[in-house]
């Protein structure tokens, strides 16, 4: 994955020079191939009290462990179905579904945080689809919530208002341009800045 195809597929994130506004952590910019230093695609975005997975490869959800405290993910967007991009979402599931779990047992453990999962048209078909490969009878615990994102819609996310537009590569794929809402709870919010690349298609 080039860096080119991978700013076109994430989040557009508004910086600022000292102060940040909202942070971006790229956890992975390689592919499925065997490499020392890059993991699959998988992207931290974080402001205020939010933070979302950008895509997710295998080993993101561990990768997440060093820079934020999991539990509090507010969820995932997908910017297509091919497997580096989506590849842990059995390991996401599996922990969200055995927090649950032993939540409902009556252990000591706090209830999962709801997870919602963003995605192309057919998103909720394709994860169940996959997660059923993954483990064979599996089911989606009940935190998990998926929303479907078409290009041209706007949607609220925690600290920030997401736009989805089309992005060449396959025919699902979509891309999300985030500014923070005036409400957000970062330290500031300077607006956007110059620099931010606008998805093409
Ligand atoms: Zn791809």
């Amino acid at each position: 994955m080039s860096i080119k195809q991978l700013l076109f597929s994430l989040l557009s994130i508004t910086l600022q020079q000292t102060a940040y506004s909202a942070q971006l952590t790229i956890l992975g910019s390689g592919t499925c191939m065997p490499q020392p230093h890059r993991k699959a695609p998988g992207n931290l975005v974080s402001a205020g009290n939010t933070h979302v997975f950008v895509d997710a490869g295998p080993g993101i959800l561990q990768a997440a462990t060093k820079h934020v405290d999991v539990t509090t993910l507010h969820g995932a967007f997908y910017t297509h179905f091919h497997f580096d991009h989506i590849g842990d979402l059995p390991d996401i599931l599996t922990w969200l579904h055995v927090n649950q779990w032993s939540h409902d047992l009556g252990e000591d453990i706090a209830a999962p945080s709801p997870f919602t999962i963003y995605g192309p048209v057919g998103i909720e078909n394709h994860v169940k689809t996959f997660l059923n490969l993954a483990f064979a009878g599996a089911t989606v615990t009940k935190c998990v919530k998926f929303v479907e994102l078409a290009p041209g819609q706007t949607i609220e996310v925690g600290d920030f208002k997401v736009t989805v537009h089309k992005v060449p590569h396959t025919k699902e794929s979509v891309g999300c341009r985030s500014t923070l809402l005036p409400t957000s709870s970062s330290p500031s919010n300077p607006g956007s800045c110059g620099c931010l690349l606008q998805p093409q298609g």
